[in-house]
């Protein structure tokens, strides 16, 4: 029998987990037929450990560990600190790493799993949140193993959201976005699907935006009509509040009015409208995220194919109403909100597992093909399912002054950056040399009706050719090799988008930063102190972003820099123009 791989959407608030059967992926239940797991973690005496509802349970009572993954893997000094000390969280079973308790609710769901299947279950693709970053995907990884299940894969929750949603459903270059709004955090994507492979264009969020504050907002304002002081209740009554307020806001989200109550308390009724009013600046920021979004990917909203909501908090209408707003058009709501990441590890789990397969078209580019360009780049030229015999060019120039020749490497494959593709073959090109950027030199690729591919190079300013045949390497790819460049340009979609981020801010950053030099030289005691202290504020940061590699940290210190400079660059320009006016005279 082939070897099971199940789907795991390990969330802030409730996890699930998934497999594919007979061509659908389907959610696992419990023996009490639950399919989502809170993920809640309570540790008792002597080793016992309960995972889910029945830890919920006790939350009145006892300590439960809640929220664990807005802890994992993160780095010391990330976030606020709280339950930590260091990054450990004390428990009744001693101090643990987030891994070690996330790993319980793993266990639960691996348990789940085995159960349903009736067999043993050793393989696991578990979602991350888009911005998760390289620690805490891995403290994920060792979590899953911790639980006894090898990883075969860590994938990006929008992207699960939309191969759930169904990548067959988009036509051709068309866009969508995923809206996620969790109980703790808040992720708007927007993807792309180019010639069959996927791409991450724009993300952004917030991940301190979700249910729990609306349930704090709702418990907050219960409170106040209920003249009850709840920063002063014990942390255990306090827990009991917010869970009224999230049975409450549940309610709410199906009928008009509900009844907040507190035994030996009070009661006090919640209309909508009330419960709206308090969600406005929540709704605010997410709005911006959303807008953040569009126009990073730089795309009007009304250019989307669908707007696929996912998140238990996208069933508020509220939230629907805001969506429908910013984006212009009905959310799509066919995704089951809190199934849709589970279906979506599924999905691909089954695609490892090779139970999915993807098509493979004959007659047309199996991968996309390109040369590398500045800063390591993937510079397509004919994309992934083009139909052949066909031809595409592009002109490049030189990156450096003087600069004699160039390297054209051909490259195969999805990846954004150079070195995660497959070099077909490379060449040297020699041009006249000259100041950066004055070169011209035309790359044309080939490919004849029999799939030869030849590249040529022409240096535009002698009409030389440098021409090389590649062979048929570029048509002849075998299925398994496709597949697995189509599904590593899924996994890696939104570590793909960073880099390139990082790249392209980087090739700007060096561009600006010795032209601040100089002009800050030329400019020396002309410039108040202060702007000057900031310029070489704003030069050092994104000196340290870039040693860092940090992509968002480089974009906005760029930014940072170019806004420092502005007086200085508009004291250089009223020089040079003070100087041209004055020569005359002179
Ligand atoms: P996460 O991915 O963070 O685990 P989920 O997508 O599972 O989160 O969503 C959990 C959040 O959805 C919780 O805050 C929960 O209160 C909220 N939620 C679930 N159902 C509803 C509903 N019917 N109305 C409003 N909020 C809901
Ligand atoms: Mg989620």
């Amino acid at each position: 029998m082939d070897e099971v791989i199940i789907g795991i959407d390990l969330g802030t608030t409730q996890s699930a987990v998934g497999v594919m059967d007979s061509g659908f992926p389907i959610l696992l239940a419990d023996e009490h037929g639950r399919t989502l797991v809170p993920s809640a973690v309570w540790f008792g005496p002597d080793g016992l450990v309960e995972v889910g509802e029945e830890a919920l349970r006790r939350a009145g009572t006892d300590e439960v560990h809640t929220s664990i993954k807005s802890l994992i893997g993160r780095r010391q000094g990330e976030g606020d600190g709280r339950l930590t000390s260091g990054n450990k969280v004390s428990t009744e079973a001693g101090e643990l790493w987030p891994e070690e308790i996330s790993a319980e609710v793993l266990k639960r769901l691996k348990a789940i799993a085995e159960m349903r299947l009736e067999t043993e279950v050793n393989k696991a693709v578990i979602t991350v949140p888009a911005y998760f970053h390289d620690g805490q995907r891995a403290a994920t990884k060792r979590a899953g193993e911790l639980a006894g299940l090898e990883v075969v894969r860590i994938l990006s929750e929008p992207t699960a959201a939309a191969l759930s949603y169904g990548l067959d459903r988009l036509g051709e270059e068309s866009r969508v976005s995923v809206f996620d709004l969790g109980g703790g955090t808040f992720d708007v994507s927007i993807l792309e699907m180019r010639d069959g492979v996927f791409e991450v264009v724009a993300t952004a969020g917030d991940t301190k935006l979700g249910g729990d504050d609306f349930d704090r907002a709702l418990a907050g304002w219960a409170a106040e009509r209920l003249a009850v002081d709840l920063a002063g209740l014990e942390s255990l009554e306090r827990v009991r509040w917010l869970t009224e307020a999230r049975r409450v806001k549940h309610l709410l989200s199906d009928q008009e009015r509900a009844v907040f109550r507190v035994p030996f308390t009070g009661e006090v009724e919640v209309t909508r409208e009330d419960f709206e009013k308090l969600m406005v600046g929540q709704l605010d920021r997410m709005e911006s995220s959303c807008r953040r979004a569009l126009l990073d990917a730089r795309v009007s909203a009304d250019a989307l194919e669908a707007v696929v909501m996912v998140g238990g908090s996208s069933r508020i209408p509220a939230v629907r109403d805001r969506v429908r707003r910013v984006f212009g058009q009905e959310p799509d709501l066919s995704q089951h909100p809190d199934e849709a990441i589970a279906r979506g590890a599924a999905i691909q789990a089954g695609i490892l597992a090779g139970i999915v397969r993807e098509v493979v078209l004959l007659d047309v580019t199996p991968l996309s093909l390109g040369v590398e360009t500045m800063g390591g780049l993937m510079n397509v030229l004919i994309a992934r399912n083009t139909t052949i015999p066909c031809r595409a060019g592009e002109m490049f120039t030189n990156a450096a002054d003087g600069q004699k020749s160039m390297m054209v490497r051909v490259l195969q494959g999805e990846r954004e950056l150079a070195a995660d593709n497959w070099e077909l073959g490379s060449f040297e090109v020699s041009f006249q040399p000259g100041k950066r950027g004055q070169a011209r030199v035309g790359v044309e690729f080939r490919i004849d009706a029999d799939g030869i591919l030849s590249v040529l190079a022409r240096d535009t300013a002698t009409g030389e050719d440098t021409e090389m045949t590649i062979g048929s390497a570029a048509v002849d790819v075998s299925e398994a090799r496709v597949e697995q460049m189509v599904s590593e340009s899924v996994e890696f979609a939104f570590q793909d988008m960073n880099a390139r981020v990082f790249e392209e801010a980087r090739m700007t950053a060096e561009e600006l930063l010795p032209a601040v030099e100089t002009a800050l030289a030329a400019a020396a005691g002309q410039l108040p102190p202060e702007e000057i202290a900031a310029i070489e504020k704003g030069r050092d940061r994104v000196a340290y972003a870039i040693g860092q590699r940090d992509a968002t940290g480089l974009k906005v210190a760029v930014e940072e820099l170019d806004r420092a400079t502005e007086g200085l660059a508009a004291l250089l320009v009223e020089q040079a123009t003070a100087a041209l006016f004055s020569s005359p005279q002179d």
